[in-house]
């Protein structure tokens, strides 16, 4: 295994195909969106300064993101691969993960891109609700839990992101736009780019995605 790139927008399922892949390969999920949410919630100094941004929909700076990555790439579990969830964001970040992975000999990484289609994706993300205890995603319109508002698997209560309502979800998108979507371009040119259709419903996309990765 080595190291995977999740891509893709705000909403376009991330989170959740980076987990059935962790499953799949025993590899971690590493998510800087978590690590900060959990920082925040914690009232760590590095969650405090990235609340402002987060809540705002912009990015936090690159220096901390990088930061957070390089420290959790450095913990035993992630010696045999990792995936990137939501990480790298922007150009400085993509050339920092190449940087990392030479310095440990890692070789290339795998960027995998999910495209989906943007009025999913503004449904994907009002409609996400996460367990607060186990983290398994939810979603009312397309996979709703069987008792509203409860986790099915530990009855933990389903909690709506703070980003996650119309007027951060903008800005999620064009930042998105303006300093993500060419990233796409990045790994494409180095031939270490797959392209996904997350149009589809979680478990196809997951099926075929897990069978692909075990041919690379
Ligand atoms: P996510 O959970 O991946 O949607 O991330 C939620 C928020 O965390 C983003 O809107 C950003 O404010 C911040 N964030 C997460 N990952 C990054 C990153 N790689 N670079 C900059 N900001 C990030």
């Amino acid at each position: 295994m080595k190291a995977l790139i999740f891509l893709g927008a705000p909403g376009a399922g991330k989170g959740t195909q980076a987990r059935e892949v962790s499953k799949a390969f025993s590899i971690p999920q590493v998510s800087t969106g978590d690590i900060l949410r959990e920082a925040a919630r914690k009232q760590a100094p590095m969650g405090l300064a990235a609340k402002a941004d987060m809540e705002a929909g912009a990015l936090v700076p690159d220096e901390v993101v990088c930061g957070i990555v390089e420290e959790r790439i450095g913990e035993p579990d992630c010696r045999k691969g990792f995936i990137l969830d939501g990480f790298p964001r922007t150009l400085a970040q993509a050339k920092f993960v190449d940087g990392m992975l030479e310095k440990k000999s890692f070789g290339s990484p795998l960027a995998v891109n999910i495209r989906v289609d943007e009025d999913i994706l503004l449904k994907r993300l009002t409609g996400r609700r996460t367990c607060s205890v186990c983290g398994e995603i939810y979603n009312i319109y397309f996979n709703p839990p069987k008792k509203q508002g409860v986790c099915d698997r530990d009855g933990g209560k389903l909690l709506q992101r703070a980003d996650d309502n119309e007027a951060t979800i903008r800005q999620r998108l064009a930042a998105y736009e303006n300093q993500t979507a060419p990233l796409i371009a990045y790994y494409r040119a180095k031939n270490l780019l797959h392209e996904v259709d997350g149009n589809q419903d979680p478990e196809t996309i997951a099926r075929g995605l897990v069978r692909f990765l075990r041919t690379v």
